[in-house]
């Protein structure tokens, strides 16, 4: 019988040491590993590079948590990125990704694959017929998918974009780093590929970077893995454990970043000095109903416009005290950004700009009630 969702966060992949019977699996700090004569592997281990206990124990668990049947662990998200896309991408290959995607995987296509002959081109992801439109049959090899995308929470139909994407005869794609395999499965919809920041959401402490890739399909397992292991931007042990003892909290953690996030977007949502709420979770979002099929609740991420424009938004990005300015997000603490001059610097003067009005707010697990003052007071010195 299969387990449930949280159940299997913190049990697979997750055999306790048959040695000493500890009950969390050793970090396996170990470069190489000995051979019982030459070739003779204990359990298919050579050399950390190629496979390591601590980093498979990983993949195991978030090829579960996404219902693939492989995961493969990365230094960064980014460097996850790159290791999928170098596996199905070559010069001539085409890319189509949303006009609002995570500015470090535009700034990865646009200035390290294009200047290798790969054509990238962005599209209103949440407008079916205009990727309809930009998807070529037999000319656009991957389909890059982020949803809830960033910082604006626009919401794709990830089953109608998996079936336009294979219709054309393109690997589909779908960064879930804002909504974590807890709130959303893209493989269950038809997507052939999840990526993940784990730095955010399923680390979840603010004390590890890395990534990953989770598929469905042999052939791009194999694809993948070869990458993985002949590039070698693989999650170190002490990462990779760090990251499983993120991951057994995430239900908790996650539901309790919605139900915060839903309390604060609520909140603003009639404020004075708001002009308007990003946040999938109010029915007044246009994507709200999609989420709610798509997604088991609305997730931590929101972001707000002022009517003061970039001067009010970048006092509110200043003034709050619990809410911290730092970039990053998914954390247990509460975090504010302003996009315009930090996440999303390297898309200024491109499509992906971000308006210099939008606060984004990485809705902490903190009690709700002292997160609301402290929204209240900082827009209180918003003139
Ligand atoms: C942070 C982030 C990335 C990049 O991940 P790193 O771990 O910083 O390399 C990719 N996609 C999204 C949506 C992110 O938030």
């Amino acid at each position: 019988m299969t387990h449930g969702f949280e159940t299997r966060a913190i049990h697979s992949g997750q055999q306790f040491d048959p040695t000493t019977g500890a009950v969390v699996p050793p970090i396996y700090q170990s470069s190489t590993f000995v051979q019982d004569g030459i070739g003779g592997f204990r359990g298919g281990y050579e050399y950390a590079r190629s496979a390591n206990p601590t980093r498979d124990s990983l993949q195991t668990l978030l090829a579960d948590l996404e219902g693939g049947t492989a995961a493969f662990s990365f230094a960064s998200g980014l460097s996850a990125e790159d290791a999928l896309l170098r596996s199905v991408l070559k010069p001539g290959s085409r890319i189509v990704m949303g006009n609002d995607v995570y500015g470090g995987t535009h700034r990865l296509v646009s200035r390290v694959h294009v200047p290798w002959g790969v054509t990238l081109d962005t599209v209103e992801m949440s407008d079916l017929d205009a990727v309809r439109a930009a998807v070529r049959p037999g000319e656009t090899d991957v389909l890059w998918v982020e949803t809830p995308s960033n910082p604006l929470m626009k919401i794709s139909d990830i089953a109608a974009l998996a079936e336009i994407g294979h219709a054309a005869g393109a690997v589909v794609v779908v960064d879930n780093t804002f909504a974590s395999p807890y709130l959303q499965q893209p493989l269950s919809f038809g997507a052939d590929a999840v990526v993940h920041s784990t730095t955010k959401y399923i680390g979840g402490h603010s004390d590890v970077v890395g990534g990953a890739v989770i598929v469905r399909d042999d052939e791009l397992a194999a694809k993948v893995g070869f990458i993985q292991f002949g590039v070698g931007a693989v999650s170190a042990p002490m990462e990779a454990w760090l990251t499983i003892r993120g991951v057994k909290t995430l239900g908790v953690r996650v539901d309790r970043h919605s139900s915060n996030a839903l309390a604060i977007a609520e909140a603003l949502s009639t404020h004075d000095a708001i002009d308007r709420v990003y946040y999938p979770g109010l029915s007044s979002h246009p994507g709200h109903e999609l989420a709610a099929r798509q997604m088991k609740a609305f997730g931590g991420m929101l972001s707000v416009s002022l009517k003061g424009g970039g001067a009010a938004a970048r006092t509110f990005a200043e003034s709050t005290e619990l809410f911290q300015l730092a970039e990053s997000l998914g954390g247990v603490e509460s975090l504010i950004g302003y996009p315009s001059e930090m996440t999303h610097a390297s898309v200024r003067g491109t499509e992906l700009e971000v308006p210099d009005t939008i606060v984004r707010l990485s809705v902490g697990i903190e009690d709700v009630s002292d997160l609301l003052a402290d929204v209240e007071q900082a827009l209180d010195r918003v003139a």
